[in-house]
């Protein structure tokens, strides 16, 4: 990275249009929880499944050594699966300040780090990166954004801006790898509201739609979502799929991987090392899953996908 990308500062690069300030504002708000607290939550199994989901993404795609990007990489909650799977160098990059910051002090309190680490407050969906950093600085071998890509799709000119971003700071044969909202699985469940209201849920999340959403647009069709602690009627964006892929592959992306969350899990359950997994990471004791019927029906809304930039 460029001289001014110290471990030791955070940057801030934000020319925040209303609803990304919000996002920001939203984000910089939550109260950090702290491990002891996230695990007496209604979502609590929710949070460790979702996590063991990045985890074996994680370990699918990334590799000892490798150059990692982290766009809206939040309070730095992946690092240490990043630690885990060797990796050589991490930068992350989020909207809001305040949970680089956190993110910054998570890495600077974790022990034996074999990698370097650089944080920035930027938005890296409105903006180039290259404010922050150029890409001969640097070159990423896996670009993640877990959990936050949805707030891209408000609009063509976003998504685009994102998709550039991904593909100037990605090494050639690297991969790019997500968690979003299924748009399909959002709409179907949506149609099964045979009184024509626009809001579902259950005891752990509620989604509201603010327009007729039956037919997907390509760009800005939003919702609100609360998820009990995490977020708060805040509002998202379908990821319309196939214009997903076909950006990417403008930028020379190919996809190479797409697996909802309940398939994904289903995949992995006679893997014994994703098993052991599922054990050491609390999602299942004694074999039982720890998660709520609800729980499961929300982890159900998402999807895993990769796409790797051809060499
Ligand atoms: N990736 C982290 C994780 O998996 O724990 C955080 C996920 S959190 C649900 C969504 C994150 O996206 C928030 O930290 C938010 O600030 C960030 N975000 C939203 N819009 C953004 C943007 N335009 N640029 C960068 N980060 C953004």
């Amino acid at each position: 990275p460029h001289k001014a990308a110290g471990g030791d500062s955070v940057r801030e690069n934000n020319n925040n249009s209303s609803s990304a300030a919000q996002v920001a504002e939203h984000y910089n708000q939550r109260r950090q929880l702290g491990v002891q607290g996230r695990m007496h939550t209604k979502i609590t199994g929710l949070r460790l499944f979702n996590n063991w989901i990045k985890s074996i993404m994680i370990r699918k795609f990334a590799y000892t050594g490798c150059r990692v990007l982290d766009l809206g990489c939040g309070k730095g909650g992946d690092l240490r699966k990043w630690a885990i799977a060797g990796i050589s160098e991490y930068i992350g990059m989020d909207i809001a300040q305040t949970s680089v910051l956190q993110a910054q002090k998570r890495f600077e309190e974790m022990r034996n780090t074999q990698f370097s680490a650089h944080f920035f407050a930027q938005d890296c969906y409105a903006d180039p990166l290259e404010n922050t950093m150029r890409p001969s600085d640097y070159q990423a071998d896996v670009i993640s954004a877990q959990f936050c890509l949805h707030y891209a799709f408000e609009t063509e000119k976003k998504a685009r801006q994102m998709m550039h971003n991904v593909s100037s700071h990605l090494a050639d044969g690297g991969v790019f790898i997500c968690t979003i909202p299924n748009a399909n699985w959002l709409v179907k469940r949506l149609k099964a509201n045979h009184d024509g209201t626009r809001s579902f849920g259950n005891t752990v999340y509620c989604v509201d739609f603010a327009e007729d959403a039956s037919r997907i647009k390509r760009f800005g069709t939003a919702y609100a979502f609360t998820l009990d602690e995490a977020v708060e009627d805040c509002t998202e964006y379908l990821v319309h799929m196939p214009t997903f892929i076909e950006l990417a592959k403008e930028h020379g992306l190919e996809l190479e991987y797409c697996r909802d969350f309940h398939n994904l899990f289903a995949d992995h359950t006679n893997d014994h090392s994703s098993v052991e997994l599922l054990r050491r990471m609390r999602v299942v004791d004694n074999d039982r899953p720890e998660i709520s019927a609800d729980e499961w029906e929300a982890v159900g809304i998402y999807l895993a996908v990769a796409f790797r930039k051809k060499s």
